[in-house]
């Protein structure tokens, strides 16, 4: 296996895109994503890197965190808490390491470009795992930041702050998309217990997508009830797992821009939507239709679109849905299975 060459970003801020997507968007598993970007973070630029030369780094921040807050691990205890545990007692790092290296090292550099349901696409990727030679081989997009001092440490900062956040919403069993860490303070950005109905927005949607599934094209009945196959779902087009970035760019996550018809295979079905991004061209259409919406002079949806993303005009709207998308536009993207006639 060659180590992969990549072409340099033009700017810092697409150099981080990838990195910060993943510790950002990551789920409650992110325990090792945070601590395996802080062990990569330690290293200088370089073609590859052996497993055994991030070993150290990745456990000793484990353990750093594991001791101030114990709830890492949503499923509990596990082989690697109880050699924590012993640890503590012990000192016995060698023990700890062997633990380690049996339990958790393929895991975590498999899942690691793994966002949500979707994973970081092939341009983007960081790193390449070569199992037999135990090393992982490095991309210029890793390198990019390795070789930047200013940038490691932006991101550095960033996942700690993140992994703060998340482990204070374990300590209060929220789920992390709740709480944000701003300016040394966690502010919790859930609506006490709000319960948006957005099941009106199928009234205003439906006729707009005559009726068909927005992702599919399959059609939808909405005199249906909810259990059957062509009942209209209320869908998000960014899932709820970005709610926290949307806010804090001023957007609201149940906003209309944000919402669209689905059925119920596209939306929750056993290949559906769930918490991936839709493809690209999905975006393209969604921002046509918001577009459309706000052009119309008259259109009834024009200012709940436009308040809902935080903006004042159509200039506005396009570059303000672009940067919503940004951060997933580096994922693989979802598409229905199936598709029907237009
Ligand atoms: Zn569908």
């Amino acid at each position: 296996m060659k180590p992969i060459v990549r072409s340099y970003y033009n700017n810092s801020d697409d150099a981080l895109l990838a990195l910060r997507t993943i510790v950002l968007f990551g789920n409650n598993v992110s325990t090792y994503k945070f601590a395996l970007t802080n062990a990569l973070l330690n290293r200088n630029s370089s073609s590859e890197v052996k497993f055994s030369e991030l070993r150290d780094d990745f456990v000793k921040e484990l353990y750093f965190h594991y001791s101030k807050c114990p709830d890492q691990w949503v499923a509990g205890k596990n082989s690697l808490t109880e050699a924590f545990d012993r640890y503590k007692l012990d000192s016995d790092w060698e023990t700890l390491i062997n633990v380690a290296e049996r339990n958790i090292y393929n895991n975590v550099f498999d899942a690691f470009h793994n966002v949500g349901g979707s994973t970081i696409q092939e341009k983007d990727i960081l790193f390449e795992k070569d199992s037999k030679s135990k090393k992982l081989f490095l991309t210029d997009n890793l390198n990019a930041i390795l070789e930047n001092h200013a940038l490691k440490e932006i991101i550095k900062a960033e996942n700690q702050s993140r992994w703060n956040v998340v482990e204070e919403a374990w300590k209060n069993k929220l789920s992390p998309n709740l709480l944000e860490y701003i300016d040394g303070d966690f502010i919790s950005i859930s609506k006490e217990n709000e319960r948006v109905n957005l099941r009106s927005a199928v009234t205003i949607l439906f006729p707009y997508q005559k009726g068909k599934c927005f992702y599919c094209n399959k059609q939808m009945n909405q005199n249906t009830s909810k259990v059957e196959d062509d009942f209209p779902d209320v869908d998000h087009f960014l899932p709820h797992s970005y709610a926290t970035r949307i806010e804090l760019l001023g957007a609201n996550i149940n906003g209309v821009w944000n919402l669209v018809i689905s059925c119920k295979e596209c939306n929750r079905g056993s290949q559906g939507k769930f918490n991936a991004p839709a493809e690209k061209t999905y975006f393209e259409k969604l921002l046509k239709r918001n577009l459309f919406f706000t052009e119309e002079h008259k259109h009834s949806l024009k200012n709940s679109v436009l308040i809902s993303l935080g903006v004042k005009n159509t200039f506005e709207l396009t570059s303000k849905m672009n940067l919503l998308y940004k951060n997933t536009e580096i994922l693989v993207g979802w598409k229905p299975k199936t598709l029907y006639d237009e």
